[in-house]
């Protein structure tokens, strides 16, 4: 999540007044800036505490969530979610980004990774996602879910952690399928031209997602792989713009 969530119902209301200008350059300008932030990180220990109270066993993760060392070498090769109870909600976590990695390898192995970021729930950070750590209590987290429920397609964990997989499948689909082609393929079922202001806000499948392109695209990817689309009278054509929007990108970047 962009550091914008506490004041995003105000922007959404902004955007809905005046929608914003996306042209070429901005996405680019914005395209460097989240370049800047790509971390290079590897392997990290952590600490589980599985189901149990107490100090915590530490284990070395890899990508992806797998053990590579620690419990005595119990769960070596396996996926952290194996360690950790059912219901943590960081589990929930990984186990979607797993799934979706799956589904989708273009996105590349992202590893999941806490690293605090003041204001955010979960954020796109190069190739991985990152969970800050102090939001990522369960009540920090019905808190949110409570507060979002129906200006995100769904701010359930796994539905944020589907929003965050959409800002990085974008953006490896815009690297494969190349930066004019990407945005043309978008523009096309935008129907826009290219000139003047981008009006987003009748296609978005969700209030949020009518708060930049970005969003947007990550708000669509929501709907296209989950089926859910909160934008009340919009929410039939969004969810086919966002259906076709998606396969075709998609499609595309699997012939590139
Ligand atoms: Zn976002």
């Amino acid at each position: 999540m962009p550091d914008a969530l506490a004041s995003g119902w105000r922007s959404f209301a902004a955007a809905v007044a005046k929608p914003r200008l996306a042209q070429d350059g901005k996405v680019r300008a914005a395209r460097a800036g989240w370049r800047a932030l790509a971390m290079d990180a590897g392997e990290k220990w952590i600490t589980v505490h599985g189901n149990k109270e107490g100090p915590g066993s530490p284990v070395l993760l890899g990508a992806n969530g797998e053990v590579k060392g620690g419990l005595g070498g119990k769960f070596t090769g396996k996926n952290i979610s194996e360690v950790r109870g059912k219901n943590d909600h960081k589990t929930v976590a990984h186990s979607r980004v797993a799934e979706l990695s799956k589904k989708y390898p273009e996105a590349g192995s992202p590893k999941v990774e806490e690293n605090e970021r003041e204001g955010a729930l979960a954020y796109r950070s190069g190739n991985n996602i990152n969970l800050s750590p102090k939001a990522w209590t369960k009540e920090g987290l019905e808190k949110y879910a409570k507060e979002w429920d129906g200006m995100m397609n769904d701010p359930s964990v796994g539905g944020v952690m589907t929003h965050e997989f959409g800002h990085l499948l974008a953006s490896k689909l815009e690297d494969k399928i190349g930066f004019k082609k990407f945005w043309k393929i978008v523009y096309g079922h935008l129907g826009y031209s290219g000139k003047g202001p981008l009006n987003i806000v009748n296609n978005q499948t969700s209030a949020y997602g009518a708060e930049n392109i970005f969003e947007f695209m990550a708000e669509s990817f929501v709907a296209y792989e989950t089926k859910k689309s909160s934008a009340g009278m919009f929410s039939d054509h969004a969810q086919k713009l966002a259906d076709a929007m998606w396969s075709d990108l998609i499609k595309t970047a699997r012939k590139t």
